[in-house]
């Protein structure tokens, strides 16, 4: 029993992952000394089958000064990444640099090899800073939609640039606004990390969305917003082609999301394909988070895109439905003043004010 177990599962991950073979080799002749450069390395839960960034070389956090370090005549020479134009004249309008003090680095092989059971691999990646705005109190939030729709494009732009690399599985872009947040930098920023590894969320939604179309040949994300937008108890706003809303079931309260109205599994083709106009998303945007900022200051953002699926070797080469099954949204975390269970006690998400009531109170502020 045992054994026949084990060699269907051998079987499975061969399939799932054409670099298991290897793997197996590895693990016999591991060498416990070994070190991946940058003294950080990534290991993987072998139960819940998520990789954690670890190490002893602990970073030390930016110090938080008056002087900004990406703008006025303190800015330090960042490596610049990418830049799209500026709006009326200005220099540029958006912008990605590597980050000063990157997680993941681009150099290289991610060396994944096995530790007995265990799978290690080095921080092969990238990180980014994107720079929201070249003025630094222009935030999304109380920028033009113009701008905003710049940022947007930068962000299109990099994963779509990154996903053309084999090695990048995945490709993150989130905000982290205010003290509560963790902050890093004062200037307007979003961070962009491009992981060889799909991040734990993302592939719970993929298996989610999959194993929902698996027996409805519907996307689950279609069909959430198709009954709110039915039922109106929790929408937001809707803009042309997007909808904000706050989640059935949230995690933190004011828990809201934006996300297209006709299906799309890939942020990066807003704008080129057929899914409504980019100003559109940019005025949603701004319009959500100025709702939120009636509630709180801090707040976490994530977009939620689909993985890399160019490359047809990768591990999700197996996956025919993915630009079916899987829906872009952008999550926005608000932090609020609530009892500390809300945020120690991650087991289970407690929420004490619904999205019923949040959805009232966001509906209502002036934006
Ligand atoms: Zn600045
Ligand atoms: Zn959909
Ligand atoms: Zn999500």
């Amino acid at each position: 029993m045992f054994l026949r177990k084990s060699t269907r599962t051998l079987v499975r991950m061969t399939a799932a992952e054409p670099n298991y073979q290897s793997q197996i080799t590895n693990s016999f002749d591991s060498h416990p000394a070994f070190c991946f450069p940058y003294g950080m390395e990534l290991r993987k839960d072998p139960i819940t089958r998520s990789w954690v960034i670890t190490g002893d070389d602990v970073i030390e956090p930016t110090p938080r000064s008056g002087a900004c370090r990406f703008c006025g005549p303190s800015a330090q020479p960042a490596q610049t990444v990418a830049t799209l134009p500026g709006l009326e004249g200005g220099a540029w309008s958006a912008r990605s640099v590597v980050h000063p003090h990157a997680l993941y680095h681009i150099e290289g092989e991610p060396g994944r090899r096995g530790d007995g059971l265990y799978d290690r691999m080095g921080t092969v990646g990238a990180h980014e800073v994107l720079l929201e705005n070249p003025r630094h109190d222009g935030h999304l939030w109380n920028a033009s939609d113009a701008e905003v729709e710049q940022f947007l494009r930068l962000a299109a732009q990099r994963i779509q640039d990154l996903k053309r690399d084999s090695r990048m599985k995945y490709v993150s872009i989130f905000k982290n606004y205010g003290v509560g947040a963790g902050q890093e930098f004062e200037h307007p920023n979003s961070q962009l990390t491009a992981t060889t590894f799909v991040p734990r969320r993302v592939l719970y939604e993929l298996r989610a969305g999959r194993d929902y179309f698996d027996t409805k040949e519907r996307c689950v994300f279609c069909d959430i917003l198709a009954q709110e937008e039915r039922q109106g108890l929790r929408m937001l706003e809707t803009r042309g082609d997007y909808a904000a809303f706050c989640p059935y079931a949230p995690r933190v309260p004011y828990e809201s999301w934006i996300l297209p109205r006709s299906h799309e599994s890939s942020f990066e083709r807003t704008g080129s394909s057929r899914v409504g106009s980019v100003a559109d998303l940019a005025s949603l945007l701004r319009r959500t988070l100025q709702r939120i900022r009636t509630v709180t200051e801090s707040f976490h953002l994530v977009l939620h895109t689909s993985p890399n699926s160019q490359h047809l070797s990768s591990a999700l080469g197996y996956w025919k439905t993915l630009d079916e099954d899987y829906h872009w949204h952008i999550e926005i975390l608000p932090i609020v003043d609530a009892k500390a269970k809300s945020y120690t006690f991650k087991e289970v998400y407690y929420s004490p004010v619904t999205s019923e009531t949040a959805v009232k109170r966001l509906r209502e502020a002036k934006v």
